[in-house]
């Protein structure tokens, strides 16, 4: 990036910026981009929920009275069938919980300690287990492992997907890597989706540890932001023909379809690796909350119902993407001093600054009154090697907010650069 910097433009803009950046100073903003949570407008398209399933409404003709313990292990049939197409999943092998899709991550991890996976020859031991952390990525994910005392192995990524031959080469020689994150569709926060090539490297790559798991987390899958959605390979199936039918964990939800906190989450997995995930999350719970699946399942109708209410998010989420790509190509284009995403889907714009200044960058952001995700947080350990990354999340303030936020954003990423790479 620094070759390509135009330093008279730079500094000439680095001047304007100073006399900008005083004036947000003592403008008093208080405006946040940090988390990528929907906006009221967003959760208002789902609020016919709260009134289903409604009194006297509590049954399906497969299972019966859906108020009482039992009676649907993998969760409601129906609603199987409904997001089965939209994960790629087969019905008999999805399984719908509750709330949230971390939640059966964190589970998966935590009990691959303690009950041995289809494949593999024993539990997991102690301080032994690696995943690797296509980064940038998801923070959460990160956390996860640091919780359970997972060690965390970075590998870039590219406009593809992970770097597949470092991902091949680390999986092939070391038997305590045991995993691997992957956020396949529009990432977080890259927006990248898996090319064709990667998902079947990573169905069919060799690998030492024969309980290896790629947690697929399909946060993403159907959150599109333009007419022409991404297409990605089906992993399952990719994993099924190279031979490996356990290798994969799909995860999903509706926590930005309906609503954040109440939705459902989804596992997919082989015949076998269902079986295990049922007979030990039977043991912590004696079924789940069946009446908001029947809520989903009503409010939806269809598979088809799903896709149109992904549209309606689409119309209200599409317009504060492209404001923040116009104000950072308005702003930044001719400097050369940043590159950011253009994601067809998802939640992030993903924002590489001059290495060396996205701490710097959020810092003047937060004293202009603008809080932006911690730099480093798309790293394990919060750290950035490079110091450049910044993740903006649109979807939760107004477009009017949003304008204001990147105006300020873009006049740190100015300020930074000229610190960097003209005064030093
Ligand atoms: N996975 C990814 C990649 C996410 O970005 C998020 C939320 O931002 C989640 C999972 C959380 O999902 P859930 O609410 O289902 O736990």
């Amino acid at each position: 990036m620094t070759d390509t910097v135009n330093r008279d433009a730079l500094a000439a803009a680095r001047d304007a910026a100073r006399a900008r950046y005083q004036e947000f100073a003592t403008a008093g903003l208080k405006l946040d981009i940090t988390r990528g949570k929907p906006c009221s407008a967003q959760l208002d398209l789902s609020e016919q929920l709260l009134a289903m399933p409604g009194a006297g409404d509590h049954s399906t003709d497969t299972e019966g009275d859906l108020r009482n313990y039992g009676g649907a292990p993998k969760g409601l049939a129906a609603l199987r069938e409904m997001f089965a197409p939209l994960l790629d999943v087969p019905a008999d092998q999805l399984v719908v919980r509750d709330n949230a899709s971390l939640a059966l991550m964190h589970f998966c991890l935590a009990t691959s300690f303690f009950h041995t996976l289809p494949g593999g020859q024993a539990r997991w031991m102690g301080e032994d287990v690696t995943f690797l952390a296509p980064s940038p990525g998801y923070d959460r994910h990160f956390s996860v492992c640091d919780d359970l005392g997972v060690n965390l192995k970075v590998v870039d990524m590219t406009p593809d997907g992970p770097d597949m031959d470092q991902v091949e080469a680390l999986v092939a020689s070391d038997a305590s890597v045991k995993g691997i994150w992957c956020v396949p569709k529009y990432s977080n926060p890259t927006g990248v989706t898996y090319s064709d090539e990667v998902v079947r490297r990573l169905a069919a790559m060799p690998t030492a540890a024969a309980d290896f798991r790629i947690y697929w987390d399909n946060a993403y899958a159907i959150h599109h932001l333009c007419g022409q959605p991404d297409e990605l390979a089906p992993i399952l199936a990719a994993c099924q023909e190279a031979g490996n039918p356990d290798r994969v964990f799909v995860f999903g939800s509706t926590s930005k379809v309906t609503f954040a906190g109440a939705g459902v989450s989804f596992f997919g997995a082989s015949p076998a690796n269902v079986a295990w995930f049922l007979a030990h999350d039977g043991m912590r719970s004696i079924g789940p909350d069946k009446i908001n699946q029947l809520r989903h399942l009503r409010f939806f109708e269809s598979t088809d119902g799903v896709v149109a209410h992904m549209d309606k998010h689409r119309e209200i989420l599409a317009p504060k993407f492209e404001a923040v790509v116009k104000t950072l190509s308005d702003d930044l284009s001719a400097l050369g001093i940043a590159t950011w995403s253009e994601p067809n889907g998802g939640y992030f714009v993903s924002l590489d600054v001059v290495p060396g200044t996205a701490k710097r960058v959020v810092q003047l952001a937060k004293e202009a009154g603008v809080a932006l995700t911690p730099a480093g947080a798309t790293f394990p350990g919060g750290v950035d090697p490079q110091d450049r990354n910044i993740r903006i999340a649109p979807s939760f303030p107004t477009t009017d907010e949003l304008e204001r936020a990147l105006d300020v954003l873009t006049t740190c990423v100015i300020l930074a650069a000229g610190e960097k790479l003209l005064d030093s």
